[in-house]
C-alpha cells in the first residue's frame, strides 16, 4: 500500500514513522518545509520521547510526488487543509481513501469539494507530539485512533483502521466518530482557547474558581448545538471527560497556546469554537460565550499580527 502523510509536522510524523515501522506499507511524508524535507531525506526522521527511534523515511514536496495513492492521511492544521487538497490532487483516484485526523469540527465539507464521500474516513486521536527541530519530533503521548468512513464505506474504513492497528496507533474503527470528534473538540474548546487567552497551563486555568462557569457556559452550548446537528450528548458525560482530561494535562501548555503564545502562528479556532458558532446559526440556536472565545483570539492574532 502506498501511504503519503499530507503535512509532515508533529502529529503526521508521529502517523508516518508508525506505519512506515509497523507495517509492509511504503510511506512518503509530505510537506512544504524544505529543512524538514532535507534533514529527513539526509539523517533519516528522528522520534523522542515515549518513543526513541530513528528511521529511514521520504519526504516530498507534495508536487514532487508522482504515484497514485492508495492512501493520504492528512495532517496539516484546519487552515492550510483546502490548499493541500488541491496540492495532492494529482495523486488521488477512484481507489484512493483519504483519513483525516485533523483536530476540530467541519473538515468533512472542505475535504467533499475534493473526493467523493465513500473515499472520506473521519477520525480523532488522543496521541501527543510536537516538533524538536527540523527532522526530529517528540512523542508526548501515546494515544488511540478512532476511524469511520463517512460514505457509508465500512470496508474501505474498516482497512484504513486495520492498518493504523498493525501500525501500533491503537486504532478501532468507531461507527458513530462524530461523537468522538465532538467531544474532543469540547476538550479542546474549553481548555486550549481559555488556557492561550491567560497564557497558563490547563491545570492552572482549571484551578480558578472562574473555570467553573465559564466551562459549564462553553459545554452548554455544545452540548445544545451538537444534539441539534444530530449528535446524542450528553453534559454529564462531556463534563467528565473534560475534568479527566483537564487533570491528565494538567501540567501541559495546550497547543493552541504552543500556536499563538510560544510561535505567533494563526490558531484552529474557526474549527474548534467558531465551528460550534456556525453550526448554532444553521440550527437557530445563539451561542454567546463560544463567539466571544473566537474574537478574543482573533484579537489576539491580529494583535500580535500572528502568522
Ligand atoms: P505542526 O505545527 O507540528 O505542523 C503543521 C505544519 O507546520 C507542518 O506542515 C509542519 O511541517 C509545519 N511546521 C511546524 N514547525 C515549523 C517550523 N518551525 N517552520 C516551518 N514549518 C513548520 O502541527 P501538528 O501538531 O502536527 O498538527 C496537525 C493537526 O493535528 C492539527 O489539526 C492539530 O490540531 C492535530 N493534532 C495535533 C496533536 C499534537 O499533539 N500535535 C494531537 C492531536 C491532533
Amino acid at each position: 500500500m502506498l501511504v503519503y502523510i499530507a503535512g509532515s509536522g508533529a502529529m503526521g510524523c508521529t502517523v508516518g514513522y508508525h506505519i512506515q515501522k509497523n507495517t509492509d506499507s511504503e510511506v512518503i511524508l509530505l510537506d512544504y518545509w524544505q529543512e524538514h524535507i532535507d534533514n529527513i531525506n539526509k539523517n533519516g526522521l528522528e522520534v523522542t520521547g515515549k518513543v526513541e527511534d530513528k528511521i529511514e523515511i521520504v519526504a516530498l514536496k507534495p508536487t514532487q510526488a508522482s504515484r497514485k495513492a492508495d492512501l493520504i492521511v492528512v495532517m496539516t492544521k484546519s487552515m492550510k487543509l483546502d490548499s493541500m487538497m488541491q496540492d495532492v490532487s494529482h495523486l488521488i483516484d477512484e481507489n484512493t481513501q483519504v483519513l483525516c485526523l485533523l483536530n476540530g469540527m467541519g473538515h468533512e465539507r472542505i475535504l467533499k469539494e475534493h473526493v467523493n464521500l465513500d473515499q472520506i474516513n473521519m477520525g480523532v486521536t488522543v496521541w501527543a507530539a510536537g516538533i524538536n527541530g527540523p527532522g526530529s519530533i517528540n512523542i508526548s503521548g501515546i494515544g488511540s485512533i478512532d476511524v469511520q468512513n463517512i460514505g457509508g464505506n465500512e470496508e474501505e474504513g474498516k482497512k484504513v483502521a486495520d492498518l493504523l492497528e498493525q501500525a501500533n496507533l491503537h486504532t478501532k474503527y468507531d461507527s458513530n466518530v462524530m461523537h468522538a470528534i465532538w467531544r474532543k473538540v469540547m476538550v479542546n474548546g474549553t481548555m486550549n482557547s481559555t488556557s492561550a487567552l491567560l497564557k497558563c497551563k490547563i491545570g492552572e486555568f482549571f484551578s480558578t474558581n472562574a473555570h467553573k462557569k465559564i466551562v459549564d457556559d462553553l459545554v452548554n452550548e455544545f452540548v445544545e448545538v451538537g444534539n441539534a446537528d444530530g449528535i446524542k450528548l450528553d453534559k454529564k458525560e462531556m463534563l467528565d471527560y473534560i475534568y479527566q482530561t483537564s487533570e491528565s494535562a494538567k501540567d501541559h501548555y495546550p497547543s493552541m497556546y504552543q500556536d499563538l503564545v510560544k510561535n505567533n502562528k494563526k490558531t484552529e479556532i474557526d474549527f474548534i469554537n467558531g465551528a460550534v458558532v456556525e453550526k448554532g446559526k444553521k440550527h437557530n440556536i445563539e451561542t454567546p460565550y463560544n463567539d466571544l472565545i473566537t474574537q478574543l483570539v482573533h484579537a489576539k492574532e491580529e494583535l500580535q499580527k500572528a502568522e
